[in-house]
């Protein structure tokens, strides 16, 4: 029989929900367990695709190329669960559903409505991507409890636990124990939010409580009393100063695993935690650090390039270093000299993007480590500019650019493919999600992956532009790797720097907290390397 957990929020935003979420499906998972993991964001966008970062953060691309919410992106780390177009479900995507069934005649000319119309929709969906060997399911229903659109998502979670049986289905719902004048803790915000829960029909099972500090027992009891949860299942999430990747054994220590298992009526066995210790004795044992300057557009908000910063993290725990970062916002490049802000970096990263504005401040930071040798890696857009710097000062086509940001460049460089000539079998659409990719030999993607056959994802319009690879190879720019046929160019390196990758597609999107994104692995070991040779004095 399978299991099912519903994790909801209560109080505010912004508690960890996806986090804790992700860190319960780890320790299941510890456990011999799996897990598939599903969120329901009640916006009416049909997908995150089209959300501008500021609002929405990161676009997390799936292999079958699904652009999703940024909770799927600390899935992929904390567990194994699949994650496809079917692990995120939206209301724009029910009510488009349910509409175009209506539009059929499939309800055969019946009223449709809320309740069961869209309820049953949503049930379908979070049953569809359960597969023969899942063992439990868990659902977080985005927001917080108490906003007008989740309704439908919470009748839908009550439904499916009535469905799946009380010993099958639980309720783990989070909430703000906030620390008041004189640090008292105060549990009124979470007896609030657990009633709210309770008129939705839901009672919670869990409480995971987010607090500064570990609640002592006299305010779990106090809690367990005012919303009917056994005091054993409320938990705390405190504040970490450590890392995000210490929140599963901050559960495990606090039995968390252990009481869901209990309610849900599967025998205890044995928790294997290896690799989650690892991942912590990794973030303790770091030597020195890095400084890495990530120059992008949306910097104000750190949820917008949040699988990058992960990534950067995962390789500073392989290499043995902190891996400090300057967050620039590329406009402040155009604004004032660059020494400023870039002599402190040691290498420069410039991640995915769309749109003009800070195109010629990134442009600076890509010739800044040609010029000064340090090492570089660009992702996507990041690629782009790094062809657009090399033909501008190396090939003096002062306008080069791509045609995203100028249509009349006498040097398109960077176009769309129904913009370049001899390609055929590419769709002028996105490149959206999984594809191959060859690597050329000795080159350092070639090192970084140890295999030719590349699989990454994409999320991107325009290509290298193929017309000018030969004077591009000419001058010395390398393209060290191509799709399958040959077709596009899929990476570049500089010569001339210890490490200076651009790659079209995005390996941020696979790097985990154990086993880091090869290209961000050797971009820090590169750093590392390099500055240490930096600090060895000169001997004439
Ligand atoms: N804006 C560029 C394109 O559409 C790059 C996209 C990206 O960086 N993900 O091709």
């Amino acid at each position: 029989m399978k299991k099912c957990i519903f994790i909801s929020g209560g109080v505010c935003s912004s508690l960890g929900k996806g986090i804790a979420a992700s860190s319960l499906g780890a320790l299941l998972e510890c456990r011999g367990l799996a897990v598939c993991m599903i969120k329901c964001d009640p916006y009416i966008n049909v997908d995150a695709g089209t959300m501008s970062p500021y609002q929405h953060g990161e676009v997390y691309v799936t292999d079958d190329g699904a652009e999703t919410d940024l909770d799927l992106g600390n899935y992929a780390r904390f567990t194994h669960s699949p994650l496809s177009h079917a692990n995120s479900i939206t209301t724009g995507q029910v009510y488009a559903s349910v509409i175009g069934k209506e539009r059929r005649g499939d309800y055969l000319g019946r009223c449709v409505q809320v309740i069961p119309h869209i309820t049953d929709e949503i049930k379908e969906r979070i049953l569809a991507p359960l597969k023969e060997d899942t063992d439990i399911v868990i659902v977080e229903i985005g927001g917080t409890v108490g906003d007008i659109e989740s309704i439908p998502f919470f009748e839908a979670a009550r439904q499916l636990i009535h469905d799946f049986g009380r010993h099958n289905a639980l309720s783990v719902h989070l909430t703000l124990v906030p620390e008041v004048a004189g640090k008292e803790l105060k549990t009124k915000p979470t007896q609030h939010s657990v009633k709210m829960m309770q008129e939705l029909g839901i009672q919670p099972d869990i409480l995971i409580c987010r607090a500064p500090i570990m609640l002592d027992s006299d305010t779990r009891r106090k809690i367990a009393n005012f919303t009917n949860v056994d005091v054993e299942a409320v938990f705390t999430s405190y504040n970490v100063d450590s890392t995000i990747y210490a929140l599963p054994l901050i559960f495990y220590e606090q039995k968390l695993d252990q009481i869901v298992l209990k309610k849900l009526c599967v025998e205890s066995r044995h928790a294997d935690l290896l690799s989650w210790k690892t991942v912590n004795e990794r973030f303790n044992a770091r030597k020195g650090s890095v400084t890495v300057g990530v120059i992008g557009k949306y910097m104000e908000l750190r949820d917008s390039y949040q699988s990058v910063f992960e990534a950067l993290f995962h390789a500073g725990l392989e290499v043995g270093v902190d891996v400090d970062l300057l967050r620039i916002n590329s406009t402040s490049l155009e604004e004032q000299k660059p020494e400023a802000l870039l002599e402190q970096v040691d290498g420069i990263l410039i991640p995915g993007g769309f749109g003009q504005r800070g195109i010629e401040g990134m442009i600076i930071a890509a010739a800044w480590a040609r010029e000064h040798a340090i090492p570089y890696f660009g992702i996507c857009l990041g690629m782009h500019i790094m062809v657009i710097e090399w033909a501008r000062h190396i090939l003096g086509w002062n306008d080069a650019n791509s045609t995203e940001f100028n249509t009349n460049t006498t040097h398109p460089v960077i176009s769309l493919l129904e913009e370049q000539v001899n390609i055929e079998n590419y769709g002028g659409t996105m490149r959206l999600g999984r594809s191959e990719s060859i690597a050329t030999e000795k080159t350092h993607i070639a090192h970084a992956y140890k295999t030719a056959h590349i699989f990454e994802r994409h999320r991107h319009r325009y290509e290298f532009s193929n017309q000018y690879q030969h004077i591009m190879k000419e001058s010395g720019l390398i393209c060290s790797a191509f799709t399958p046929d040959g077709a596009l160019v899929e990476a570049i390196e500089l010569p001339h720097n210890p490490w200076a990758v651009g790659v079209q597609f995005h390996p941020e999107f696979k790097s985990k907290p154990m086993s880091a994104a090869p290209l961000f692995r050797d971009f820090i070991a590169a750093i590392k390397n390099n500055t240490q040779e930096k600090a060895i004095p000169f001997a004439p």
